[in-house]
């Protein structure tokens, strides 16, 4: 069975004080346990305080973007061994909110919508091989436009995605390391939920697509979490899904009692 992983992504919210009390709430909601894998991704202003603050609790650390290379002449960016130094475990690659756009078209890859930062596929895939390689888990994020869903073209743009993530990865490593998280981009922040059973469908849909670029046990072994206004709520139904493997968190991960009550929503596997 797939252990469970909830993670919350806090987006750009959080000053240092507000994030230290947000986690001394988290960790009096939170009880101690294994059984589901919890995850926090502050803004990477108070990742350190962060961290200082979580001591002795099973949450774990995560970052919301990264930079393919390890040093050098990029600024703004920060790279896989910055995040390690500072006890990251967990990296968001390729969130809608930054994600550019790329559709299938008859002769190849061609962008026709752009998000807020242009991240492409290209980009994308190169930071998720440079995550693995420095032995982090990248969480991955896939999911169409609202556009594309009324096109019919759900089921290709996440297939797309999925492809070229995996691009020059290791098996094995997708498999220990690697979380996709399914995230229709019309569902996050909006309050509209996917349809659970739908959500279930289309992280079926990625775990295909994992299947048909690395095989059937990796298929088995990657978690795919479904994200987008999941809230405590609807929670359940969602994470009670075969598919499902957990929740990625926006909105509601900034309130310790609701980020709880999702938690608590999940299966124990
Ligand atoms: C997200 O930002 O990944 C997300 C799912 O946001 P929300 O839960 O607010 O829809």
């Amino acid at each position: 069975m797939r252990k469970k992983i909830i993670a919350g992504n806090w987006k750009m919210n959080k000053t240092v004080t507000d994030a230290i009390a947000l986690v001394k709430d988290l960790k009096t909601e939170i009880s101690e346990q294994s059984a589901v894998d919890v995850v926090i991704c502050p803004p990477f202003t108070a990742i350190y305080p962060v961290r200082e603050t979580l001591s002795g609790s099973s949450i774990h650390l995560g970052a919301q973007d990264m930079f393919w290379k390890p040093s050098g002449a990029y600024t703004s960016q920060i790279s896989a061994p910055m995040l390690l130094d500072l006890g990251v475990k967990y990296v968001i690659v390729g969130h809608s909110e930054t994600r550019g756009r790329f559709g299938v078209s008859e002769d190849g890859w061609t962008e026709h919508h752009s998000a807020i930062f242009g991240e492409s596929n290209e980009t994308v895939s190169l930071k998720v091989q440079a995550a693995l390689t420095a032995g982090l888990c990248p969480i991955v994020c896939v999911g169409e436009t609202l556009a594309e869903r009324n096109a019919g073209q759900t089921d290709s743009i996440v297939q797309g995605q999925v492809k070229w993530a995996l691009e020059g990865t290791d098996a094995d490593n997708v498999a220990s390391h690697l979380i996709f998280a399914y995230e229709p981009v019309w569902a996050i922040g909006t309050g509209e939920v996917c349809a659970a059973d739908e959500a279930d469908r289309v992280c079926g849909v990625v775990r295909s697509a994992v299947g048909h670029a690395l095989g059937l046990p990796v298929a088995e072994a990657v978690r795919v979490q479904y994200g987008g206004s999941m809230k405590p709520d609807n929670a359940a139904e969602l994470l009670s899904k075969p598919n499902i493997d957990g929740g990625l968190i926006g909105g509601a991960s900034l309130k310790a009692a609701d980020f709880a009550a999702i938690i608590n929503a999940a299966p124990k596997n």
